[in-house]
């Protein structure tokens, strides 16, 4: 992976991940770690990518409010009876 801060090609993989898994990088060229998400809109978020792209498909394909997906997502940590309780 190219460095984001200097655009150098010879960067090494670590073995520490972030906190929501990401694979880091060291660049020996700028002395610096990154992650896939850096120099991304998605950098500082809290949750991975994949939910936050799900987030907004949800909210602009099934034209949903915000809380109405906040439920969704709620739903789908439940376990499956809490969920029918809360929401039914
Ligand atoms: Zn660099």
């Amino acid at each position: 992976m190219n460095c984001p801060h200097c655009a150098a090609t010879t960067t090494k993989e670590r073995a520490k991940k972030t906190k929501l898994g990401y694979t880091t990088f060291f660049c020996p060229h700028c002395r610096s770690t990154f992650n896939e998400r850096t120099g991304t809109p998605f950098n500082y978020l809290e949750f991975p990518t994949d939910v936050v792209l799900l987030v907004v498909v949800w909210r602009l394909r099934y034209k949903l409010s915000l809380r109405d997906v906040a439920e969704m997502f709620l739903a789908l940590t439940l376990p499956v009876g809490v969920a029918n309780n809360l929401f039914l």
